[in-house]
C-alpha cells in the first residue's frame, strides 16, 4: 500500500487525547496500582471519560528505563510519533495506551464441553496472554529479514530451485503461491519488480486460449487462479528489458478472451459469477471477476455486471456479516471481504455500502470478530482466531472506513510470528505463504488510514488503482 504520511489521520487524534490525560496525571500514581487512580466513583458522561476509565482500570502503563528506551528499536515508531528525534535521550510520553485487562486475563466464560477446538483455544489464549501481559514488551518486533527470506523461498525455491515437496498438494494453486509471496514481500518494502521475468514465464503457460488462467499447467480456467495471476502480474509491473517483454507484465493477458470468458461464467439470472464454466457460484466468483476487470482496464459497469450489486447485497445475513451466496449461508469473514470489496469496485464506497447493505449491523458483526484475550480475529461466530482474518476481517474495516470517510483530496504486529521467518494461523501451527501474506496485509490495514479518490489512479503509478492509504 502506498504510504502518504502527509494525509491527516483520525487515529492519532484519539491517541492524543490519552497523551493529554497522561500529562496531567503523574505516571507514578497510575503505575502504582492496578486499581483505578481516581478514587471517586461516578458515571462517565463523555466518550473521552469512558475511554480514560478503561485506561485507568487496565494494567499499569509500562515504565521506561535506559534499558527499555531504545530509539533505534524498529518498533518504536509505532509507540511514538513518526517525527520523534532518534537522538533523544529520554522517552516522550507514550502515545499508545497500555493493553486493556480484557486481553491480559483469562475469559470470564468457559466452555464446559471439551473438544480439540476448545483445547486449541485455551492453549492459544495462554500463549497470547503471556505476550500481552508483559508491560515491558507487549508486542514482538516483526522479524522483517526472516520473513523476506521465507517469502523469497516461495518464489525462488528453497532447495535446488524447487519448493518443498509438501507444496505438491498446491499444484492447482500455482498463481496463488506466486501472488502470496509477491504481495507479502511488497508489504515488507521489497521491490518485487526483480522477479518480473520469472513471474511472466511461470504464469504465461497457465493462460488458456479460451480465456482465463488455470491453477496449473493444462488445467481449466478458474476465476480465483485468474485473479491471483492478474494480481501477481500487476505486482511486478512494468519492465524495460530488451527481450520483447517491454511494458506492463499485465500485457501478457489476452484481454479479449478474458472478457469473453468472464461473460461465460456470469450467471445472468442471479447477477453473480461462477468460479469456472459449470462451477459453483458465490461471492468469490464475483469479487475475483471484478478485480480482473478493474486491473485489466475492462469495463466495471454495463451489461456484464448487471444485477451484481444487488446480488452482493442479498448475501448479508441476519448476523450482519456475509455468506457465500444469497441462499442463507453462514456469515464468514472471507465472503464479507469479497462482498465489500466487490461493491467498492462497482460504485463509490460512500454510496454503495449504504445503499446495498445494513452498515450498522455489519459493524456490529465485524466488532464481534475480535476475541479476548487472544486479540486476534475469527472468521465466523464461535470459531477460533486465525491470523489470515487480519486481512479478511481487518480489510473490511479499511473498506468501511473509506466508505465513512468518503472521497478526499489526493494531495492531502504479530502474535502469529515465527522466529525462522514466515507467519502462521496461530501459535503451534506451521508458517506458510498464505498466512504470511494475509497477516502482513492485516498489519497494513491496521496501521493505515483509508480513503478513496474521485478520479482513478493510472495502473502504472506505484499506488495501483482505486484506494489509498495514508501512513502514520
Ligand atoms: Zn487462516
Amino acid at each position: 500500500m502506498p504510504q502518504r504520511p502527509q494525509v491527516r489521520s483520525t487515529r492519532p487524534k484519539v491517541i492524543f487525547t490519552h497523551n493529554k490525560m497522561s500529562a496531567t496525571s503523574p505516571s507514578s500514581s497510575v503505575s502504582s496500582s492496578k486499581a483505578p487512580s481516581n478514587p471517586t466513583t461516578r458515571t462517565p458522561s463523555t466518550p473521552s471519560e469512558v475511554f480514560n476509565d478503561i485506561l485507568s482500570s487496565a494494567q499499569p502503563p509500562p515504565t521506561y528505563s535506559q534499558q527499555t528506551w531504545n530509539p533505534s528499536n524498529p518498533y518504536f515508531p509505532h509507540y511514538y510519533s513518526q517525527n520523534m528525534s532518534t537522538t533523544a535521550t529520554s522517552p516522550p510520553e507514550p502515545l499508545i495506551p497500555p493493553t486493556p485487562a480484557l486481553f491480559t486475563t483469562p475469559p470470564i466464560l468457559h466452555d464446559t464441553l471439551q473438544t480439540p477446538s476448545s483445547k486449541d483455544q485455551i492453549s492459544t489464549a495462554e500463549i497470547c496472554m503471556k505476550h500481552l501481559s508483559n508491560p515491558s514488551d507487549p508486542f514482538p518486533i516483526l522479524s522483517r529479514r526472516e520473513h523476506i527470506a521465507f517469502l523469497e523461498g516461495g518464489i525462488l525455491g528453497v532447495q535446488n530451485g524447487k519448493l518443498h515437496q509438501a507444496m505438491v498438494a498446491l499444484d492447482a494453486s500455482r498463481p496463488w503461491i506466486i501472488y502470496w509471496c509477491l504481495q507479502g514481500l511488497a508489504s515488507l518494502g521489497v521491490d518485487v519488480g526483480k522477479y518480473r521475468e520469472r513471474v511472466i514465464s511461470s504464469l504465461r503457460p497457465l493462460q488458456n486460449e479460451s480465456g482465463g488462467f488455470g491453477g496449473g499447467n493444462g488445467q481449466v480456467s478458474h476465476v480465483t487462479a485468474s485473479y491471483a495471476a492478474v494480481l501477481a502480474l500487476a505486482a511486478v509491473g512494468r519492465g524495460d528489458d530488451e527481450d520483447g517483454e517491454e511494458g506492463e507484465a499485465l500485457g501478457i493477458v489476452d484481454r479479449r478472451t478474458m472478457f469473453h470468458w468472464l461473460h461465460e461464467i456470469k450467471d445472468w439470472e442471479s447477477g453473480g459469477f461462477r468460479v469456472c464454466v459449470g462451477g459453483e457460484e458465490d461471492v468469490r466468483g464475483v469479487y475475483c471477476a471484478l478485480v480482473i476487470l478493474a486491473l485489466l482496464g475492462l469495463p466495471t459497469s454495463g451489461n456484464l455486471v448487471k444485477g451484481t450489486k444487488e446480488y452482493l447485497g442479498r448475501c448479508q445475513t441476519y448476523e450482519g456479516g456475509f455468506g457465500a451466496t444469497p441462499n442463507g449461508n453462514e456469515a464468514h469473514g472471507g465472503y464479507a471481504f469479497c462482498t465489500l470489496a466487490g461493491l467498492c469496485i462497482l460504485g463509490e464506497p460512500a454510496v454503495v455500502l449504504r445503499k446495498h447493505l445494513d452498515l450498522d449491523r455489519l459493524v456490529s458483526w465485524l466488532s464481534a470478530r475480535q476475541h479476548a484475550p487472544e486479540g486476534g480475529l475469527s472468521g465466523r461466530t464461535n470459531k477460533l482466531v486465525d491470523g489470515c482474518y487480519a486481512t479478511w476481517v481487518g480489510g473490511c474495516w479499511a473498506l468501511v472506513e473509506a466508505g465513512i470517510n468518503g472521497p478526499q483530496d489526493e494531495n492531502e504486529e504479530a502474535l502469529g510470528e515465527k522466529k525462522v521467518g514466515g507467519l502462521r494461523d496461530k501459535p503451534g501451527k506451521g508458517a506458510d505463504h498464505y498466512h504470511s501474506n494475509y497477516i502482513l496485509l492485516g498489519l497494513t490495514s491496521a496501521q493505515n488510514y483509508f480513503y478513496y479518490t474521485s478520479s482513478p489512479i493510472p495502473l502504472s503509478s506505484p499506488g495501483g488503482a482505486g484506494m489509498g492509504a495514508g501512513g502514520y
